[in-house]
């Protein structure tokens, strides 16, 4: 069995899977050379790079599997793939304590201003330090905020933790999943029980000082316009879910005129080329879709793709 890792896998599921003995190879063959490459492999392992449409699949008819190292399957045509008989594997779990740690890196960032700051200090240097100075005085703290969590899932529910663990009000709203108490674990190994307040996707819009969207992207912008125009005035938003789910042109004026005093972004509407105005904004906090892109996650991540293949393949 020959097994293509085509966005990288850890090297620790990579060994898993020789030690099964399967033939892996890491390699990054462009999207355009992959409906002739791949016919030579049973399996493919991608990331959120390459793209498996159902062109890819119709040119590779010795495809049996398609693994996806992380959530979104949205580059992987899947519904074609399993009238094809090909089988798909996405690993869910793997990596949401670190998609919920970037989202505190990016608050505890944006509230203390170190994107602008970082931008700003190597060009304007000792000239404006006192001038930069005064600019970002205002800095706020997190705990006794209210944190807004749009997304009740696997990631949502670590972001709850440590909002909680931080010291601030959590509302959440989901769609479909029932809220629960969420386990907060401290330092010291100290457990508490804590409860998260269930809210309408009306009340985390007007309540929340901060809010940050843990869905899935469907159809359409979560937030647009008129969800950003109620919101609390100067409210701090994060989408390190999918792109599409804030509108980005509306983001732009909502930042311009102060009623978002900022947006960290790890996900953006034309992924691999954001546009300018986001990516210029001096209110905005960017982040190359790396939510799970730590060590631990990639290596959870290369284990549970690794089990799963060997899995269905020993069947
Ligand atoms: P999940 O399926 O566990 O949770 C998603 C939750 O959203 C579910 O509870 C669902 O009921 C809820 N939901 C769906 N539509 C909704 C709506 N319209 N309004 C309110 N709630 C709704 O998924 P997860 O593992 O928590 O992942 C969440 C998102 O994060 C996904 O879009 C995933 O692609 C993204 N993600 C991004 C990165 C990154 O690198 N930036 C990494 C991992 C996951």
């Amino acid at each position: 069995m020959k097994i293509l890792a085509n966005d990288g896998i850890d090297p620790i599921g990579k060994q898993m899977l020789e030690d099964a003995g399967f033939f892996v190879e890491t390699r990054n063959i462009p999207q355009d050379e992959l409906p002739v490459k791949l016919q030579e492999y049973d399996a493919i392992t991608v990331r959120s790079a390459t793209k498996v449409r159902a062109a890819l699949i119709d040119a590779c008819p010795n495809l049996k599997l398609i693994g996806r190292g992380g959530v979104g399957v949205d580059n992987i045509d899947v519904d074609y793939a399993k009238l094809k008989g090909i089988s798909v594997y996405n690993t869910p779990a793997s990596s949401s304590l670190s998609v919920a740690e970037l989202v505190f890196a990016s608050l505890w960032g944006c509230v203390r201003f170190l994107p602008d700051s970082n931008r700003k200090m190597p060009v304007d240097g000792a000239t404006k330090f006192n001038d930069l100075k005064k600019a970002y005085a205002k800095g706020v703290e997190l705990r006794g905020k209210t944190l807004g969590i749009v997304g009740f899932g696997r990631i949502g529910r670590e972001v709850a933790k440590i909002a909680l663990g931080v010291g601030m009000d959590v509302i959440a709203y989901d769609l479909y999943e029932f809220i629960p108490n969420v386990e907060v674990i401290l330092g010291g190994g100290i457990v508490v029980h804590a409860k998260v307040k269930v809210a309408t996707l009306d009340d985390v819009i007007k309540q929340s000082d901060f809010i940050t969207l843990h869905t899935p992207f469907i159809d359409k912008a979560l937030f647009g316009a008129t969800e950003l125009a109620h919101t609390k005035k100067g409210v701090g938003l994060v989408n390190i879910s999918r792109g599409g789910l804030i509108d980005e042109l509306a983001l732009i004026d909502a930042l311009n005129s102060g009623q978002v005093s900022f947006a960290a972004l790890d996900v953006f509407d034309n992924e691999p080329t954001p546009r300018e105005e986001i990516l210029k904004h001096p209110k905005v906090s960017l982040t190359p879709h790396i939510g799970a892109a730590t060590n631990e996650a990639q290596e959870r991540i290369g284990v549970e793709l690794a089990g799963l293949i060997i899995e269905h393949f020993r069947h």
